[in-house]
C-alpha cells in the first residue's frame, strides 16, 4: 500500500509492540476492539533483547525474554489483535479521528495508545558511534557471544550494568565495570553478587572518555574523575548501560511530556489530549519493570474502551 491511498482506520491504534503494547492489544481485543498495533523497529522492546526475566510472576523458574514476547504475541493475536510490522513516523492528534503516518502507509483512529518505549542512552564520546557493532554494544544478550575468551568492559553502575556484566561472565574471559562514582546504584542483592564473582572488576569514579580502535575496538582512554588522572586500557569490548531516554520525538509538540521527554499521564493513563493514552517506559521512569508495564498497558487499554463507549453514546 502507498503513502497516497485511503488511511486504514481502527477503533484503537496501539503504537509499540512491548510489554505495554501487546498487554494493552489483549485488553483491547478482547474488548472487541480489533486494535491494530504498529510495532515499530523492534518487536517485543526491550525484553526482547533480555537473556532471562526471573522477575515476571508465574515463572518461577524464569523465562527468556524472547520467549515472553513470544506468548504475548500469540495471546494478543489469539483474540483478534493485529500485529502490523511498521513504524509511526508521524502523528497528528489535533484532528479527530487521530492520523498516523507509518514508512509504509497511513492510519486514522479513535483512540491511540502510545507504547513506544524508551532506547540505550549513548555517552557520546569520540569513536563510540563508529564503532557501534564492532566492539561497542548496548545489548549484552545480542553481543555476549562475539567475546568468548576476551577481556570487556561495562560502562555503568546500576542494575542494568550489573545483571548484563553478570550474564557476560558466561562468554568474557574478564569483565571490568566502569562507573563514574564511588557508590553503585544498582541493587544490594546484584552488588553482592557482581563483587564477589571472579571474573568481574571495578574501575570506580572513573569515566570513558574515548573509544580506540579503527575497525574493531581495541581500547578505552579513562579518566579518574577525582584525580584527573588519564590512561588506556586494552579492550575488546565496550558494553554501555547508563540508562534510557524516552521515544517521544514524534509526539513534541502535540502531548505533554516532562522535562526528560517523558509523557505525562494521569494515574488512569490519559496524556493531555482525551482519547490518546500511554502506557510503559515511554510514561514511567521510576518502575521500568516487564509486569509494571504490561499492567500499564492493560490499564491503557480499558480507559480506551471506556472513552470508546463514552464516545459512541454520546455520538
Ligand atoms: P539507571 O538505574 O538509571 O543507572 C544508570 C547508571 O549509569 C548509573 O549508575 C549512572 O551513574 C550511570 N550513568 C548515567 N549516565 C552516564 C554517563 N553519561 N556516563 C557514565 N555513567 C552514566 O539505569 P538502569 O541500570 O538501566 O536501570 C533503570 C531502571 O530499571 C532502574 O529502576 C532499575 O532498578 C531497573 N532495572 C531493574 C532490574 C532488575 O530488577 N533486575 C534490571 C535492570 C534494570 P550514577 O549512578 O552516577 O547516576
Amino acid at each position: 500500500m502507498n503513502k497516497t491511498a485511503q488511511p486504514t482506520h481502527t477503533p484503537l491504534l496501539i503504537l509499540g509492540a512491548g510489554p505495554a503494547g501487546l498487554a494493552a492489544a489483549l485488553y483491547a481485543a478482547r474488548a472487541d476492539l480489533e486494535p491494530i498495533v504498529l510495532t515499530g523497529p523492534a518487536l517485543g522492546g526491550q525484553v526482547s533483547i533480555t537473556y532471562t526475566v526471573e522477575n515476571y510472576p508465574g515463572f518461577p523458574e524464569g523465562v527468556e525474554g524472547p520467549d515472553l514476547v513470544g506468548r504475548f504475541q500469540e495471546q494478543a493475536e489469539k483474540f483478534g489483535a493485529r500485529l502490523v510490522l511498521d513504524t509511526a513516523t508521524a502523528a497528528d492528534f489535533r484532528r479527530r479521528p487521530f492520523r498516523v503516518e507509518t514508512t509504509k502507509t497511513a492510519y486514522t483512529a479513535d483512540a491511540v495508545i502510545i507504547a513506544t518505549g524508551a532506547t540505550a542512552k549513548q555517552l557520546g564520546v569520540p569513536g563510540e558511534d563508529d564503532l557501534i557493532g564492532m566492539g561497542v554494544s548496548y545489548c549484552a544478550t545480542c553481543d555476549g557471544h562475539f567475546f568468548k575468551g576476551m577481556d570487556i568492559m561495562v560502562v555503568g553502575g546500576g542494575d542494568s550494568a550489573l545483571e548484563e556484566a553478570l550474564f557476560l561472565t558466561r562468554y568474557a574471559s574478564s569483565v571490568t565495570i566502569v562507573h563514574r562514582r564511588d557508590q553503585l546504584r544498582a541493587g544490594a542483592l546484584l552488588q553482592k553478587r557482581a563483587r564477589s564473582h571472579p571474573k568481574i572488576h571495578f574501575l570506580m569514579e572513573t569515566v570513558v572518555t574515548e573509544i580506540l580502535g579503527d575497525d574493531m575496538v581495541e581500547g578505552v582512554r579513562l579518566r579518574h574523575v577525582v584525580s584527573g588522572a588519564e590512561q588506556e586500557r586494552p579492550t575488546a569490548g565496550v558494553f554501555i548501560f547508563i540508562g534510557h531516554h524516552p521515544n517521544t520525538d514524534l509526539f513534541e509538540g502535540q502531548i505533554a511530556l516532562d522535562d526528560q521527554g517523558y509523557i505525562l499521564t494521569d494515574k488512569y493513563t490519559r496524556t493531555n489530549i482525551p482519547g490518546v493514552f500511554a502506557a510503559g517506559e515511554v510514561a514511567d521512569h521510576r518502575y521500568r519493570q516487564v509486569i509494571t508495564s504490561a499492567g500499564m498497558g492493560a490499564a491503557a487499554a480499558m480507559e480506551a474502551t471506556h472513552f470508546l463507549e463514552d464516545n459512541e453514546r454520546l455520538s
